[in-house]
């Protein structure tokens, strides 16, 4: 392909894409594909001769897009889902356009340094403290990571090698294998299951902290179990905080969480993946309070921001802990400029070496977007949410699970696990909607995400339309099965 097919076939693409979106609604939202339907629809091997993109094309919609699930369609009410929007699309193509791999700043100038301001320009949308910000020239600063789960990870790590460093410094005979052993790191029963995989790679033991009846971790709780586990000779040394937890969207008590952290010594990362997003409106901001006690914070605009996958923002207070955890200096890497306060080489920031040019989602959205249309898309769909909150609390044969607070509802129907199983599976078989359950105090619950650039008010009736009549359905049947035996 050269530049002038390019120029036309990209042309084409952009339609394709637009056309898609535009009529995304109509698919189904959950395929109907069974595991495997792939691999017998394209051959077993690669061609060895050059195809055509017509026939590309063709296999696009023949193979591909029965096997989709639509995260873009305003059907989709699962996970926390993916957020994207029209430039963050076609920043994502200049970015692959351009085909840089930012590792350090001489690797590309524009893409370090644009990150710094980037990071900057959302750490004052979201009220950070000035400490994590790189513009006040202190030891904060920001940096994307490719997910949450990157973000929690790095800071766990960071926080090991940060308090080995430390018991070393008082009992340098002590070995690092040694205090590894018995470091210890605490999270909620409700954090996400990212955070247990970091301590599995990080090698670490992790606790899981009982939560109160708003599924928060409360410092007391906490407290107890860092006092019980110093006394038995572990090193507590990480606390990962969740605002806006999966299950349910709760919020851990940082403000009240954060003091003993700093007292103890323990790093505390925030993860707040998805409700993160919202703190840039005023009326959110105050469950971010405490957030000055955190080591590192991380959202992911990809959830929340209109930004697409992926981009997950993360500030630390002490960059220094960060890159000195990781800092490798190969001669083929080394720049005149290392070192400067103003140049980062974010490669001493993350895991991988490569890097792409992500900032670029962020100021095509920031800009195209303002941070009143950020605000007034987030606003609308925590609207959503509460009107589909309003529907299930009118409707006698149902319940909600946990306080809504920002675009998740969760709800079940008033009875057996056996019962909304049966319900979330008649859903997921229609393939109308799309939803996933969660666990909450041991129940079976339905999760309701309004994730979507394009849902409005008639989806989110048309969905609650569509879930009570497949449970009249259930209800039915169960009634006319128990009348049976009776
Ligand atoms: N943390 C929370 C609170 C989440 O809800 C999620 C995913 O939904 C994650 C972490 C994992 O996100 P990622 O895919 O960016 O690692």
């Amino acid at each position: 392909m050269d530049a002038a097919e390019f120029r036309r076939r990209g042309k084409e693409m952009v339609d394709f894409v637009a056309d898609y979106q535009e009529n995304i609604e109509h698919r189904r939202v959950y395929p109907d594909v069974e595991p495997g339907y792939l691999r017998s629809m394209i051959p077993s091997e690669a061609p060895l001769e050059p195809e055509s993109y017509e026939d590309v094309l063709r296999d696009v919609d023949r193979v591909i897009m029965p096997g989709v699930t639509h995260w873009l369609s305003p059907h989709f009410y699962a996970y926390y889902a993916n957020s994207t929007s029209f430039p963050s699309i076609l920043a994502d193509l200049l970015s692959s356009g351009i085909g840089t791999i930012g590792f350090t700043w001489a690797a590309n100038p524009a893409c370090s340094e644009l990150e710094t301001v980037m990071l900057d320009w959302l750490g004052k949308m979201l009220q950070l403290p000035e400490d994590f910000l790189s513009e006040t020239q202190g030891q904060g600063g920001g940096v994307i990571q490719g997910t949450a789960s990157e973000a929690t990870l790095m800071a766990l790590l960071s926080a090991r090698l940060k308090t080995v460093k430390c018991v070393q410094e008082s009992d340098p005979q002590r070995s690092e294998a040694d205090i590894i052993s018995k470091l210890i790191a605490y999270t909620s029963e409700e954090a996400h299951s990212s955070v247990e995989k970091a301590s599995i790679i990080g090698g670490v033991v992790i606790r899981m902290v009982p939560t109160d009846e708003h599924f928060s971790v409360r410092a007391e709780t906490l407290e107890k179990m860092v006092a019980e586990d110093k006394a038995t000779g572990f090193i507590p040394f990480f606390f990962c905080a969740t605002l806006g937890t999966t299950p349910c969207c709760a919020f851990d008590k940082i403000d009240e969480l954060g003091p003993i952290c700093n007292a103890e010594n323990i790093w505390m990362h925030i993860d707040a993946a998805y409700a993160g997003c919202a703190f840039i409106c005023p009326e959110f901001r105050p469950l971010l309070n405490g957030v000055e006690f955190a080591d590192s914070f991380s959202i992911n605009p990809n959830k929340f921001l209109l930004v697409g996958f992926d981009c997950s923002a993360m500030w630390v207070k002490k960059s220094a802990d960060l890159t000195r955890a990781f800092q490798m200096d190969p001669e083929y890497l080394k720049h005149e400029h290392q070192g400067s306060g103003l140049v980062k080489d974010y490669m001493h920031w993350v895991i991988p070496l490569g890097r792409r040019f992500r900032s670029l989602k962020l100021w095509f959205v920031f800009r195209m977007y303002g941070l009143s249309g950020l605000q007034a898309f987030i606003r609308k769909h925590v609207e959503l949410a509460k009107t589909f909150e309003i529907l299930v609390r009118d409707d006698n044969n149902f319940e909600i699970c946990a306080e809504v607070v920002m675009g998740l509802v969760c709800f079940r129907l008033k009875g057996s696990d056996e019962l909304n199983k049966a319900l979330l599976k008649q859903i997921t078989r229609t393939g109308k909607i799309h939803l996933v359950p969660c666990t909450l105090r041991g129940r079976f619950v339905l999760r309701f995400v309004v994730c979507g650039r394009t849902t409005e008010l008639r989806h989110i009736q048309e969905a609650w339309k569509h879930i009570t009549e497949l449970s009249s359905k259930l209800l039915q049947n169960l009634f006319d099965h128990e009348g049976k035996e009776n």
